[in-house]
């Protein structure tokens, strides 16, 4: 298994969808601890996965951020 090197506030490509309407795959980090919680870029709302289910849906980082971004875009 790849190993996929993240860290918080990190935006990440999922390999599946957010299951609201806008079927984003984009996330952002907002907290990393034995669980991480992920924002949806597409709707805004956060869910939380445990990490070994993160490892293994994260598809590639996007971009790395030094805070929460705007969640409206
Ligand atoms: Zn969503």
């Amino acid at each position: 298994m790849v190993v996929i090197d993240y860290a918080l506030y990190d935006e990440v490509e999922m390999k599946r969808p957010h299951p609201c309407s806008s079927r984003s795959k984009r996330f952002q980090i907002v907290r990393v601890g034995a669980d991480i919680k992920i924002l949806c870029l597409g709707c805004g709302n956060v869910m939380m996965i445990d990490r070994d289910k993160f490892n293994s849906r994260i598809k590639k980082v996007i971009s790395h951020h030094p805070a929460p971004l705007n969640q409206d875009r």
